[in-house]
């Protein structure tokens, strides 16, 4: 195994993290007369700013001016910005995303900052609202939701969806959906009342007059959830500036993202001064490279030297796996100084191409320091395809690490009515090269792990641990809600490879 085996996960505590980081900076520095590299590295640890203490900080604003002419490393690049759609949350204000004070007097469901957003919402909201007071309040409406099983729950929520759209006769937008699928009612009883009070601390959840708001294990999480929800609707997207760091050695990744990060940006301002929307966005982006590079350096053996490395990411889905392609040449080339080319393909029957040039798609933004020594990232894509069937193909070709992003395997459900998850599982076994599986929620990933054996034999190389390369930007959970409230992509990870 590549990766050396570490202890400190048994132990917690940043002193000890630091003393360990220091004491194999000292390793390393003993080995190749680096000194001064050594205070450099610890204050850099020491200095780690996590996403909790960036939540009152103001949008941080790009540590490089463009150069007027237009930047010369960038010719080839395609930039392709999805405009973030709007997001509802039942305690935040339907016109601007504040906190609210007003709820909806007619339905209950949706609330308003002041009287004067109120005013200004109803022309809009009058028509849903007249159907949303008819949904949650006919023959008993939401009065018995404290009633249902979870399961029940959710099956209740998406079937008063399709009551209000036949109602309304046309389909409810995503936003319109999110009323009924995170209603506002109580987080702790699910009693439906106009009268909820909100938490102070995270303004989100909300509780009746019998539970006293305390949600202590997720409120942290909430206000960054709340904090980025607000950025990006008033700001759009963020394109955090990525540190271009070219490592004279492969750098073995720290234990975390925010590790990672204080090493990478130094001490510069803009580090410091990154707000929480701009570190979730970096972390979002980052989470397939760095996972991928994680995975690597633990199952690969030859990590470090190696020069054409090939990663077949199966299920992709375009707008989260196959965008933002440029963070691949900073945590592969610019990390490791012995690849000189990264080979990405993305298959999936799901993944849907938009309708640009190929080319655009898969060019990839490479520095011209990369460019002079012939370093490159080469991606492919092989959309509407099955893995089983793409790999008789010709594009076939044998990947060093195979890896499966949020993919459900357990849900056998499938595509197209069809569960070909089977098929699937057992071709990427048969390579017999190590396969990663991320999950959103913890108790998902060793579901993950059963469904493959049950199709065929594989060795485990890394048990189901937390994902420290994990997304930090929240997103709501409807699918286990009863087991957590929030989700991040990538969260749990676990590493396999078929048997001989
Ligand atoms: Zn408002
Ligand atoms: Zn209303
Ligand atoms: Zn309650
Ligand atoms: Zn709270
Ligand atoms: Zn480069």
């Amino acid at each position: 195994m590549g990766r050396r085996k570490r202890n400190s996960k048994k132990l917690s505590g940043v002193t000890q993290k630091i003393c360990e980081s220091k004491i194999s900076e000292k390793l390393n520095s003993d080995e190749k007369g680096e000194t001064g590299q050594q205070e450099e590295s610890f204050s850099a640890l020491e200095k780690a700013i996590d996403v909790y203490q960036r939540v009152s900080l103001p949008l941080v604003h790009s540590m490089y001016d463009r150069s007027p002419d237009g930047s010369d490393e960038e010719e080839d690049a395609v930039v392709l910005n999805f405009c973030p759609r709007f997001v509802f949350v039942s305690n935040l204000c339907l016109i601007c995303m504040e906190r609210s004070e007003e709820a909806c007097e007619s339905c209950g469901m949706v609330s308003y900052c002041t009287i004067k957003h109120k005013k200004q919402g109803w022309p809009k909201h009058r028509d849903l609202c007249k159907v949303l007071t008819e949904v949650c309040t006919n023959g008993g409406g939401l009065s018995f939701l404290p009633d249902l099983t979870a399961d029940d729950y959710r099956v209740y929520r998406l079937k008063l969806i399709e009551i209000a759209e036949r109602r309304l006769e046309r389909l409810l937008e995503p936003w319109e959906k999110e009323i009924l699928l995170y209603p506002r009612v109580c987080c702790s009883c699910r009693y439906f009342s106009k009268a909820l009070r909100y938490c102070p601390a995270c303004g989100i959840e909300l509780f009746c007059e019998n539970h006293d708001g305390k949600h202590e294990e997720w409120c942290r999480d909430f206000q960054v959830f709340r904090r980025v929800l607000f950025m990006q609707h008033r700001n759009g997207n963020v394109d955090p500036e990525i540190p271009d760091t070219f490592q004279d050695n492969p750098l073995h990744l720290p234990d975390n993202f925010d590790l990672l990060m204080a090493q990478l940006y130094s001490r510069s301002t803009y580090y410091c001064n990154m707000d929480c929307y701009t570190y979730c966005s970096l972390s979002h982006i980052s989470t397939i490279p760095l996972t991928t590079l994680y995975s690597m350096q633990i199952s690969c053996q030859d990590w470090e030297t190696i020069d054409t490395f090939v990663v077949h990411v199966i299920g992709a889905e375009f707008q989260f796996e196959c965008i933002n392609l440029h963070m691949w040449e900073k945590f592969f080339l610019h990390l490791l100084p012995n690849l000189k080319h990264l080979r990405l393909m993305f298959i999936g029957p799901e993944l849907r191409l938009p309708a640009v040039p190929l080319d655009l798609l898969t060019a990839v933004k490479i520095c011209s320091a990369c460019k002079s020594l012939d370093r490159r990232v080469n991606v492919s894509f092989h959309p509407g395809k099955f893995y089983h069937n793409f790999c008789r193909t010709k594009q076939f070709i044998k990947p060093n690490l195979v890896c499966l992003f949020n993919p459900g395997l357990y849900r056998e459900t499938g595509f197209e009515g069809r569960d070909t998850w089977p098929e699937t599982i057992r071709e990427f076994c048969k390579i017999k090269v190590p396969v990663c599986v991320t999950s959103y929620t913890k108790h998902e990933i060793p579901r993950e792990i059963i469904r493959i054996k049950s199709i065929i034999d594989v060795e485990t190389i890394l048990e189901p641990e937390r994902n420290p390369f994990a997304s930090i930007k929240p997103d709501r959970n409807f699918v286990s809600d009863d087991a957590a409230p929030l989700i991040y992509k990538n969260y749990y990870l676990a590493i396999i490879r078929g048997k001989s």
